[in-house]
């Protein structure tokens, strides 16, 4: 136990220095339920370092590509002191509200939009509001507002790694981000806090995007990079994170956005991006696989390292086909992952789990959902249908030396 009595061997850890984030460990959850008349399978925040490199657009462009796609899509416009996306789709009309809630207006192509700009009375009015009142207003986007059905929810998320888009990670269940960056930003330094965010959180980073790449000239079509040599291969290399596409400056598109015609944009930068996402999210739920899941017996077991049993699940066309429970005495620890590996498992359900620990798993390919707890088979039910999310109560604290963890595996 370290001074502070935050004992991280604990996946339900209620310190409140530990759910202030100050010793890198165990983390309480601070999510929220969406409002119970919606069905909300994906949500996807869309990140930046700094305004202004094209996060809303890359939004409102991915919005756009997987409704072409026949998905039920929505954006949430967190980004509550620059909204952009209501201008870009052409979105005049004000939200309108009952004693259920508030409903989101619809784009000419039946996206869902929620956004303040839809809550003000003029477009034009600043928002000058005080960190906590922003994050409020972008949960009852989340908790308070009708969004029925929906395959992906985008969320364009206010700029920066601060205050609101960390308060935001906490009560939103986030399925991944994409990192929106240009080639003139710090690229390497804005990325990796975007991306070490997310890790903290326990959220996917599914890619990156460059905005503003390269400008095409109209007469002879050569690429002109304004901004010098990209580096994003690079920074993706080192973090081992995807490109989803790099989009270039076009004077077409910044024209569509301002006459709120963005849904008239047919280029294709960006159909990688949509296909992968599709493809990431199809894949987990429909997909024949062996489901490992860390348990003491009954329940999610809180912590991957020391867990003694297994339960893997053999699912096929989406149901449990077979279950077993195996012994893991002789294999924990730095042995888990490559053990589970020789199992066949494909996809590990945990709950608190080290920083090696992750590391040794996706070095085996093994996909991990973290931070959970409950009873094993509704867990599994939950994941078969797509709704588990990553749950922020795992202990990240094995690389700090002071925190001391019961769990030994250091
Ligand atoms: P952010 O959400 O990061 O603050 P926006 O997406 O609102 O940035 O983009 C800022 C402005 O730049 C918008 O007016 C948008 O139309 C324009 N813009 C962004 N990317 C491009 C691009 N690739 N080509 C043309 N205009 C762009």
């Amino acid at each position: 136990m370290s001074d502070d009595g935050c004992n991280c061997g604990s996946s339900q850890c209620g310190s409140d220095s530990c759910s202030s984030g100050g010793c890198g460990g165990a983390q309480q959850s601070f999510l929220e339920n969406t409002h119970e008349l919606n069905s909300i399978k994906r949500v996807i925040g869309i990140v930046s370092g700094k305004g202004g490199v094209g996060k809303s657009l890359v939004t409102s462009m991915l919005a756009v590509n997987m409704r072409r796609k026949g998905y039920n899509v929505g954006i949430l416009d967190a980004d509550i002191t620059g909204p952009s996306i209501p201008k870009v789709f052409g979105i005049t009309k004000k939200a309108e509200g009952n004693e259920f809630g508030i409903y989101p207006q619809i784009t000419h192509n039946d996206i869902k939009v929620m956004s303040v700009n839809l809550l003000l009375d003029k477009d034009d009015s600043p928002v000058i509001w005080r960190g906590p009142i922003i994050a409020g207003t972008v949960k009852q986007f989340w908790t308070d507002v009708i969004w029925g059905d929906v395959d992906y929810l985008f969320l364009d998320m206010p700029p920066g790694t601060g205050d609101v888009p960390l308060t935001i990670f906490q009560s939103i269940p986030l399925d991944g981000i994409v990192i929106v960056t240009s080639p003139q930003d710090l690229v390497s330094l804005i990325v990796k806090k975007a991306y070490n965010m997310a890790e903290l959180m326990n959220v996917p980073v599914l890619g990156i995007v460059e905005n503003m790449s390269y400008l095409k000239c109209p007469d002879c079509g050569t690429e002109i990079k304004l901004f010098g040599e990209s580096k994003i291969e690079s920074i993706s290399e080192k973090l081992g994170i995807k490109v989803l596409g790099k989009l270039p400056i076009d004077p077409s598109l910044a024209e569509l956005c301002d006459k709120g015609e963005i849904e008239k944009y047919n280029a294709d930068y960006l159909d990688y991006a949509a296909q992968y996402i599709e493809e990431k999210f199809a894949e987990r739920s429909n997909k024949n696989m062996i489901l490992a899941v860390a348990t003491d017996g009954l329940n999610v077991s809180e912590h991957f390292g020391k867990c003694e049993t297994f339960t893997l699940f053999e699912i096929v066309d989406s149901e449990v086909k077979s279950k077993k429970t195996i012994s893991t005495i002789g294999n924990q620890h730095g042995n888990l992952p490559p053990f589970l590996k020789t199992q066949g498992v494909q996809t590990a359900i945990l709950g608190g789990i080290g920083g090696g620990a992750k590391q040794g798993l996706l070095e085996n390919g093994i996909e991990y959902i973290a931070g959970i707890s409950g009873n094993i088979d509704e867990v599994v039910a939950q994941y078969i249908k797509g709704t588990l999310k990553p749950g922020a109560g795992e202990c990240s604290g094995h690389d700090h030396g002071e925190h001391s963890c019961s769990c030994g595996n250091h």
